[in-house]
Protein backbone atom coordinates (compact mmCIF):
# COMPACT_ATOMS: atom_id res chain seq x y z
CA UNK A 1 0.00 0.00 0.00
CA UNK A 2 1.19 3.85 -0.80
CA UNK A 3 1.95 5.55 1.94
CA UNK A 4 -0.84 8.71 2.59
CA UNK A 5 1.14 12.03 1.87
CA UNK A 6 1.44 13.72 5.15
CA UNK A 7 -0.64 17.43 5.30
CA UNK A 8 0.20 18.73 8.71
CA UNK A 9 2.89 18.67 11.54
CA UNK A 10 0.90 16.81 13.95
CA UNK A 11 3.36 13.82 13.62
CA UNK A 12 6.92 15.92 12.62
CA UNK A 13 9.62 15.39 15.57
CA UNK A 14 12.89 16.67 14.49
CA UNK A 15 16.08 15.34 16.26
CA UNK A 16 18.09 18.11 18.34
CA UNK A 17 21.12 17.37 16.26
CA UNK A 18 19.51 18.35 13.36
CA UNK A 19 19.60 21.88 14.35
CA UNK A 20 22.98 21.42 16.20
CA UNK A 21 23.91 25.07 16.13
CA UNK A 22 20.83 25.48 18.95
CA UNK A 23 21.04 24.61 22.46
CA UNK A 24 18.06 22.86 24.18
CA UNK A 25 16.21 26.13 24.96
CA UNK A 26 16.52 27.52 21.80
CA UNK A 27 15.30 24.60 19.68
CA UNK A 28 12.18 24.30 22.08
CA UNK A 29 11.41 28.05 21.65
CA UNK A 30 11.69 27.32 17.81
CA UNK A 31 10.26 24.23 17.00
CA UNK A 32 7.24 25.20 18.86
CA UNK A 33 6.66 28.65 17.15
CA UNK A 34 7.34 26.37 13.97
CA UNK A 35 4.60 24.29 15.40
CA UNK A 36 6.92 21.22 15.49
CA UNK A 37 5.03 18.85 17.80
CA UNK A 38 8.03 16.03 18.60
CA UNK A 39 11.53 16.24 19.39
CA UNK A 40 14.35 13.54 20.12
CA UNK A 41 16.81 14.80 21.80
CA UNK A 42 20.65 13.60 22.07
CA UNK A 43 22.16 13.49 24.98
CA UNK A 44 24.84 16.17 24.97
CA UNK A 45 22.08 19.05 24.53
CA UNK A 46 21.34 18.31 28.04
CA UNK A 47 24.88 19.04 29.67
CA UNK A 48 24.70 21.11 32.52
CA UNK A 49 20.90 21.03 32.41
CA UNK A 50 18.66 20.28 35.25
CA UNK A 51 16.98 17.34 33.09
CA UNK A 52 13.91 17.16 34.48
CA UNK A 53 13.19 20.72 33.93
CA UNK A 54 14.24 20.55 30.25
CA UNK A 55 11.49 17.69 30.13
CA UNK A 56 9.38 20.18 31.45
CA UNK A 57 10.13 23.34 29.47
CA UNK A 58 9.16 21.17 26.15
CA UNK A 59 5.88 19.38 27.33
CA UNK A 60 5.01 23.03 28.23
CA UNK A 61 5.57 24.35 24.67
CA UNK A 62 3.87 21.55 23.42
CA UNK A 63 6.86 19.45 22.50
CA UNK A 64 6.35 15.54 22.89
CA UNK A 65 9.65 14.24 23.91
CA UNK A 66 9.95 11.11 21.47
CA UNK A 67 13.59 9.54 22.49
CA UNK A 68 16.03 9.94 24.01
CA UNK A 69 19.88 9.36 21.79
CA UNK A 70 21.86 7.50 21.96
CA UNK A 71 22.57 4.47 24.40
CA UNK A 72 24.63 1.75 22.93
CA UNK A 73 28.47 1.40 22.12
CA UNK A 74 28.99 -1.77 24.22
CA UNK A 75 31.33 -3.72 22.45
CA UNK A 76 35.14 -3.78 23.19
CA UNK A 77 38.31 -5.94 23.77
CA UNK A 78 38.56 -4.56 27.05
CA UNK A 79 36.45 -5.84 29.85
CA UNK A 80 36.69 -2.59 31.97
CA UNK A 81 35.47 -0.70 28.94
CA UNK A 82 32.51 -2.96 28.03
CA UNK A 83 31.55 -2.39 32.36
CA UNK A 84 31.85 1.77 31.37
CA UNK A 85 29.54 1.02 28.73
CA UNK A 86 26.98 -0.39 30.80
CA UNK A 87 27.44 2.18 33.36
CA UNK A 88 26.45 4.73 30.72
CA UNK A 89 23.90 3.13 29.29
CA UNK A 90 22.43 2.98 33.35
CA UNK A 91 22.58 6.64 33.42
CA UNK A 92 21.47 6.95 29.78
CA UNK A 93 18.22 5.10 31.47
CA UNK A 94 18.31 7.57 34.81
CA UNK A 95 18.67 10.74 32.20
CA UNK A 96 15.27 9.36 30.16
CA UNK A 97 13.49 8.67 33.13
CA UNK A 98 14.59 12.86 34.42
CA UNK A 99 13.77 13.60 30.71
CA UNK A 100 10.35 11.72 30.32
CA UNK A 101 11.06 10.28 27.20
CA UNK A 102 9.80 6.95 26.48
CA UNK A 103 12.14 5.29 24.66
CA UNK A 104 16.40 5.24 23.88
CA UNK A 105 17.67 4.52 20.77
CA UNK A 106 21.03 2.86 21.06
CA UNK A 107 23.81 2.80 18.65
CA UNK A 108 25.14 -0.59 19.07
CA UNK A 109 28.47 -0.04 18.78
CA UNK A 110 31.55 -2.16 17.31
CA UNK A 111 34.86 -2.59 17.92
CA UNK A 112 37.73 -3.51 14.66
CA UNK A 113 39.94 -5.05 16.72
CA UNK A 114 37.80 -7.87 17.19
CA UNK A 115 35.23 -10.01 15.12
CA UNK A 116 31.77 -8.73 14.44
CA UNK A 117 30.45 -12.05 16.00
CA UNK A 118 32.00 -11.58 19.07
CA UNK A 119 30.79 -7.66 19.15
CA UNK A 120 27.61 -8.84 18.79
CA UNK A 121 27.45 -10.96 21.76
CA UNK A 122 28.76 -8.22 23.54
CA UNK A 123 26.00 -5.94 21.80
CA UNK A 124 22.84 -8.62 23.76
CA UNK A 125 25.24 -8.46 26.80
CA UNK A 126 25.12 -5.12 27.04
CA UNK A 127 21.59 -4.73 26.58
CA UNK A 128 20.52 -7.64 28.66
CA UNK A 129 22.72 -6.02 31.25
CA UNK A 130 20.53 -2.62 30.59
CA UNK A 131 17.03 -3.91 30.60
CA UNK A 132 16.22 -4.26 34.15
CA UNK A 133 16.72 -0.72 34.90
CA UNK A 134 15.21 0.27 32.06
CA UNK A 135 11.88 -1.88 33.10
CA UNK A 136 12.10 -0.36 36.30
CA UNK A 137 11.87 3.10 34.66
CA UNK A 138 9.04 1.91 32.56
CA UNK A 139 11.68 2.88 29.25
CA UNK A 140 11.73 0.91 26.53
CA UNK A 141 15.16 0.52 24.19
CA UNK A 142 15.39 0.56 20.52
CA UNK A 143 18.10 -0.99 18.32
CA UNK A 144 19.30 1.07 15.47
CA UNK A 145 20.95 -0.82 12.97
CA UNK A 146 23.23 1.34 10.92
CA UNK A 147 24.65 1.32 7.32
CA UNK A 148 27.21 -1.54 6.91
CA UNK A 149 29.91 1.91 5.96
CA UNK A 150 29.65 1.90 9.85
CA UNK A 151 30.50 -1.38 10.85
CA UNK A 152 33.98 -1.06 12.35
CA UNK A 153 33.48 1.87 14.47
CA UNK A 154 29.63 2.35 14.99
CA UNK A 155 27.49 -0.79 14.99
CA UNK A 156 27.45 -4.34 14.20
CA UNK A 157 24.05 -4.35 13.73
CA UNK A 158 23.67 -2.91 10.28
CA UNK A 159 20.46 -4.66 9.13
CA UNK A 160 17.07 -4.94 9.53
CA UNK A 161 17.57 -8.83 9.99
CA UNK A 162 19.72 -8.77 12.25
CA UNK A 163 18.09 -6.08 14.67
CA UNK A 164 14.72 -8.77 14.71
CA UNK A 165 17.53 -11.41 15.30
CA UNK A 166 18.65 -9.37 18.10
CA UNK A 167 15.44 -9.05 19.76
CA UNK A 168 14.20 -12.72 19.27
CA UNK A 169 17.37 -14.03 20.97
CA UNK A 170 16.46 -11.24 24.05
CA UNK A 171 12.67 -11.12 23.48
CA UNK A 172 11.90 -8.72 25.93
CA UNK A 173 9.02 -6.51 25.62
CA UNK A 174 10.98 -3.77 25.88
CA UNK A 175 13.25 -3.90 23.44
CA UNK A 176 12.50 -3.25 19.70
CA UNK A 177 14.04 -1.12 16.38
CA UNK A 178 14.78 2.52 15.15
CA UNK A 179 14.14 2.34 11.42
CA UNK A 180 16.03 5.16 9.44
CA UNK A 181 15.65 5.26 6.31
CA UNK A 182 19.47 6.59 5.27
CA UNK A 183 20.99 2.99 7.10
CA UNK A 184 18.37 0.64 5.57
CA UNK A 185 17.67 2.11 2.11
CA UNK A 186 19.48 0.05 0.07
CA UNK A 187 18.71 -3.42 1.72
CA UNK A 188 17.10 -5.93 -0.83
CA UNK A 189 14.99 -7.60 1.92
CA UNK A 190 14.00 -4.27 3.69
CA UNK A 191 10.34 -4.75 3.47
CA UNK A 192 9.66 -8.17 4.11
CA UNK A 193 12.11 -7.12 7.47
CA UNK A 194 10.08 -4.39 8.38
CA UNK A 195 7.28 -7.05 8.26
CA UNK A 196 8.53 -9.48 10.54
CA UNK A 197 9.30 -6.38 12.72
CA UNK A 198 6.00 -5.24 12.70
CA UNK A 199 4.51 -8.58 13.69
CA UNK A 200 6.39 -8.76 16.57
CA UNK A 201 5.23 -5.47 17.41
CA UNK A 202 8.64 -4.20 17.63
CA UNK A 203 8.72 -0.89 15.44
CA UNK A 204 9.25 1.72 17.99
CA UNK A 205 10.68 4.71 15.96
CA UNK A 206 10.98 6.17 12.41
CA UNK A 207 14.38 8.24 11.37
CA UNK A 208 14.34 10.23 7.97
CA UNK A 209 16.68 12.13 5.90
CA UNK A 210 17.91 11.21 2.45
CA UNK A 211 21.10 10.19 0.61
CA UNK A 212 23.07 12.31 -1.32
CA UNK A 213 24.87 10.95 -4.15
CA UNK A 214 27.65 11.58 -4.60
CA UNK A 215 27.91 11.24 -0.73
CA UNK A 216 31.11 13.94 0.15
CA UNK A 217 31.37 12.61 4.20
CA UNK A 218 30.32 9.69 5.51
CA UNK A 219 29.17 11.18 8.82
CA UNK A 220 28.26 14.58 8.02
CA UNK A 221 26.63 14.93 4.30
CA UNK A 222 23.21 13.44 4.65
CA UNK A 223 20.21 15.25 2.83
CA UNK A 224 16.98 16.92 3.53
CA UNK A 225 14.34 14.38 2.30
CA UNK A 226 13.98 14.75 -1.77
CA UNK A 227 17.62 15.59 -1.97
CA UNK A 228 18.89 12.40 -2.86
CA UNK A 229 17.94 8.80 -3.92
CA UNK A 230 15.93 7.62 -1.27
CA UNK A 231 12.25 6.30 -1.47
CA UNK A 232 10.67 7.60 1.79
CA UNK A 233 7.36 8.06 1.22
CA UNK A 234 8.01 4.30 0.23
CA UNK A 235 9.50 2.80 3.40
CA UNK A 236 6.72 5.17 5.62
CA UNK A 237 4.23 3.40 3.83
CA UNK A 238 5.56 -0.18 4.60
CA UNK A 239 6.28 1.15 8.42
CA UNK A 240 3.06 1.89 8.38
CA UNK A 241 1.32 -1.11 6.75
CA UNK A 242 2.49 -2.64 10.12
CA UNK A 243 0.41 -0.60 12.11
CA UNK A 244 3.10 2.22 13.27
CA UNK A 245 1.46 6.25 13.84
CA UNK A 246 3.94 7.70 15.97
CA UNK A 247 6.22 10.02 14.90
CA UNK A 248 8.14 11.08 11.89
CA UNK A 249 11.86 12.26 12.83
CA UNK A 250 13.94 14.48 10.47
CA UNK A 251 17.44 13.36 11.70
CA UNK A 252 20.23 14.75 9.69
CA UNK A 253 23.51 14.78 10.60
CA UNK A 254 24.97 18.01 7.99
CA UNK A 255 27.76 20.49 7.73
CA UNK A 256 26.42 22.21 4.98
CA UNK A 257 22.89 22.04 7.09
CA UNK A 258 24.36 23.45 10.19
CA UNK A 259 26.22 26.16 7.97
CA UNK A 260 22.77 27.54 7.30
CA UNK A 261 20.77 30.39 9.35
CA UNK A 262 19.20 27.94 11.98
CA UNK A 263 15.56 29.07 11.27
CA UNK A 264 15.69 28.58 7.01
CA UNK A 265 16.96 25.54 7.32
CA UNK A 266 13.99 24.57 9.77
CA UNK A 267 11.56 25.72 6.95
CA UNK A 268 13.20 23.94 4.45
CA UNK A 269 12.69 20.76 7.07
CA UNK A 270 9.23 21.84 7.07
CA UNK A 271 8.84 21.54 3.15
CA UNK A 272 10.51 18.66 2.46
CA UNK A 273 8.91 16.86 5.57
CA UNK A 274 5.29 17.44 3.74
CA UNK A 275 6.75 16.98 -0.11
CA UNK A 276 9.07 14.31 0.08
CA UNK A 277 8.32 12.07 3.45
ZN1 LIG B 1 18.63 7.45 13.10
Amino acid sequence: MASTPLTDFSRLCIHTITTKPWSIEEATDRYAAAGVRGVTVWRQWLDGREIAKVGANLRAAGIEVVSLCRGGFFPSIDAAERQKAVDDNLRAVDEAAALGAPLIVLVCGADPRQPLEESRRQIADGIAATLERAGQANIRLAVEPLHPMYADTRSAINTMAQANDLCDAIDSPLLGVTVDVYHLWWDPHLRSQIERCGRAGRIFSFHVCDWRSPTEDLLNDRGLMGEGCIDVPQIRGWVEDQGFDGFVEVEIFSNRCWAMDQGEFLEKIKEAYLKHA
